[in-house]
């Protein structure tokens, strides 16, 4: 890396779409951001916006047959707004991978070993590991010189108390098939409970905070003086809270009577609890702009959906309490948690004997900066806290290529 090498690419492939964001890391700009989505179908998609020249969005249709071909194209896009992968300016690539098991316990530069882990770890993230390894053999491909670096979605939550991370289930089966509790979303938790500390004029060390992640995909975390100690999701995305379209916690004997009594084999079963519960089971819908606006309506399915998001995210923070012994603040993100006043209200509701509160006015207000909503008598100060994952591997990835 030269001295001049101030850029970081970040990759987040999926399985059939590439999410990626060049910054600049001296004050953290977006130079470039953008998509390709719909890989290997006729109506590939790539949106590009070249945010350090005109800003103005780029589309453009037509067939991206694998990520090698989408990777190329983000690249030409890139290379005609000067910024291109060749460029000496560029320090490192950045990877989002989704599951780090309990080895990958920091963000780690790629080589033929790491690839070889990250892919011994497909079996507990068959939907995501598979991609997020071909992302970094075709961002190899591209540019073998430069350092790769594998953020990993679980490392946050690494530092889980054993007892938090066993399920209480045989430990010889556990232990043979890597079955434990791993929790995702970790790289938003992360950031996201350190600017809460900041908001707080705190250093990490001295906070508990209860991170409240409610995007479509929806986690809770207890985070104790800047370690996660706990975490809502499991061995996979699907446990706890209410989500868009994932049930979280149920009765595992559910899936048994379905399989015995409704006659659905795994696959329908995983579809079901995965893909047509949480919200949209619930209600049909599972953006939360839509269930309001049904409320204000006067739907009864609507209302019973929000209540019983509601429901399990009081309880987790409950738990959480519980779990962190003093609690400092609790802060809400992603796409619901920074937006939806409703769902910040109703889920602090009834909890001032707690110590907790939300402010009417404060809670409207709309902003994209981290703010305080809890009124000043409140002894738990209640935040929102707009994350930025990409942000935050871009900085760890530009840390560990300079360390
Ligand atoms: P993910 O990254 O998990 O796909 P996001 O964090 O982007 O999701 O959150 C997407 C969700 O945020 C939408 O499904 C919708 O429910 C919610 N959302 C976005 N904007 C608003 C808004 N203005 N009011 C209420 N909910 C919103």
């Amino acid at each position: 890396m030269t001295a001049t090498a101030t850029r970081v690419l970040v990759l987040n492939s999926g399985s059939s779409s590439v999410k990626y964001q060049l910054l600049d890391m001296r004050d953290g700009a977006r130079l470039a951001v953008g998509l390709v989505e719909r890989i290997g179908e006729e109506n590939s998609r790539l949106v590009h916006t070249p945010l350090a020249t005109d800003g103005a969005k780029r589309e453009t249709e037509g067939p991206i047959a694998d990520h090698e071909a989408a990777l190329k194209a983000v690249a030409a896009e890139l290379a005609a707004d000067g910024l291109g992968l060749d460029s000496p300016e560029l320090a490192a690539i950045g990877h989002r991978v989704v599951h780090g098991g309990q080895e990958f316990t920091a963000p780690t530069v790629i080589d033929d070993a790491v690839l070889a882990e990250i892919e011994r770890l497909v079996p507990v993230a068959p939907l995501h590991n598979p991609a997020n390894i071909t992302g970094i053999r075709t961002a190899q491909a591209l540019r073998p010189d430069l350092p790769q670096v594998a953020v990993f979605d679980t490392a946050f939550h690494t530092t889980m108390p054993e007892y938090a991370a066993r399920y209480a289930i045989d430990t010889e089966t556990a232990d043979a098939h890597r079955i434990r509790r791993y929790g995702f979303h970790g790289t938003s938790h992360a950031y996201v409970s350190r600017k809460t500390a900041e908001l707080l004029g705190k250093d990490p060390s001295e906070v508990n905070v209860i991170v409240l992640h409610l995007g479509n995909g929806a986690s809770a975390s207890a985070v104790a003086g800047g370690r996660c100690v706990d975490t809502s999701m499991g061995l996979t995305p699907l446990e706890g809270l209410v989500m868009g379209t994932r049930s979280g916690d149920i009765d595992p004997a559910v899936t048994f009577h379905l399989k015995r009594v409704a006659g659905m084999d795994e696959d329908e079963v995983d579809v079901l609890l995965n893909k047509k519960s949480g919200l949209i089971g619930l209600c049909g819908d599972n953006d939360m702009r839509e269930i309001r606006r049904r409320i204000d309506e006067g739907d009864e399915r609507a209302r019973l959906a929000f209540d019983v998001y509601i429901h399990r995210l009081k309880k987790y923070i409950g738990a959480y309490s519980a779990v962190l012994g003093r609690v400092d603040a609790v802060a809400f993100t992603a796409g619901v948690g920074e937006n939806a006043a409703p769902v910040r209200e109703a889920a602090i509701a009834g909890l001032e004997e707690m110590g907790m509160a939300v402010d009417a006015s404060l809670n409207a207000v709309r902003s994209d900066e981290p703010r305080m909503i809890s009124p000043d008598y409140a002894r738990v100060a209640v935040a929102v806290v707009p994350t930025d994952e990409e942000l935050e591997i871009a900085q760890q990835t530009y840390a560990l290529v300079n360390a």
